[in-house]
């Protein structure tokens, strides 16, 4: 089965390795038997809804997010059609941002928002940087863990009901005070975790591709389970290392 994937932005929203987080995706579809179809999604290109099963928005700097920011923004009603439609979507950092309603960056400018994910960021003073451990239930029942990195200004504030990620073990999150990270709408996941983000949480990355296929197929095949020996590990050291911070919350 092909999945159709819309990489958005790539030349300006790809600043913490965010390729490696498509790489994983191709290279679990693969040993599934399934073919990761992927466009590149740039300023002239439209996102008609219904054509991608999985969207994918990387990480920026201020300076590429305003380059970009209207520019998405024109595109919001394609965007929230595509997830209300049944895509799937990840967006990560600098894109989280741009899919919540704006972003005021650290010199003051104001950035147009997609206004897909229910919140708002605004830049302060201190970055929040580390390692980060979230505790996450995607699936009521099925909590798991999800480790990874967080370098922002930004500080984003749910609105009341949001539905976040997870909430933060250890780290900073989306505030670093409300105790939540990332963001939740259908089968759109937004985050500040990156470095990138799938190859030590293989279970997010089956989730996407699983609900990847359930928006090809009307429902989602099994996907048989890999060794991830290797992604445990650095999943493991991951989260010692965020443990090791220290937890805030
Ligand atoms: N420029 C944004 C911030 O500092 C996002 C940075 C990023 O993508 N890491 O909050």
């Amino acid at each position: 089965m092909k999945i159709r994937v819309g990489h958005l932005y790539p030349d300006y929203l790809n600043i913490y390795a965010d390729r490696g987080n498509i790489a994983v995706l191709a290279q679990r579809a693969a040993w599934r038997g399934h073919e990761l179809e992927i466009s590149l999604l740039g300023m002239d290109d439209p996102i008609p809804p219904g054509d991608h099963d999985l969207l994918y928005v990387g990480g920026g700097q201020d300076r590429e997010q305003l380059l970009v920011a209207s520019n998405l923004a024109a595109k919001a009603d394609q965007l929230v059609e595509s997830v209300e439609r049944g895509a799937a979507l990840l967006a990560v950092c600098g894109g989280y941002q741009l899919l919540g309603r704006g972003y005021r960056g650290f010199h003051g400018q104001d950035m147009p928002g997609v206004g897909l994910f229910p919140l708002e960021t605004v830049a302060g003073e201190r970055r929040m940087i580390g390692d980060v451990l979230l505790e996450c239930e995607l699936e009521s029942g099925r909590k798991r863990t999800l480790a990874g990195f967080e370098n922002h200004a930004g500080r984003t504030r749910l609105d009341a009901g949001a539905v976040p990620l997870g909430r933060v073990v250890a780290g900073f999150g989306n505030d670093g005070r409300s105790g939540f990270e990332g963001c939740r709408v259908g089968r759109a996941v937004g985050t500040y975790l990156h470095g990138p983000l799938l190859p030590r949480n293989p279970w997010l990355a089956d989730w996407l591709l699983g609900q990847a296929l359930a928006h090809r197929l009307g429902g989602a095949p099994e996907l048989e389970p890999l060794p991830d020996d290797l992604e445990a590990a650095a999943h493991e050291v991951a989260s010692a290392r965020a443990r090791a911070r220290g937890g805030r919350f």
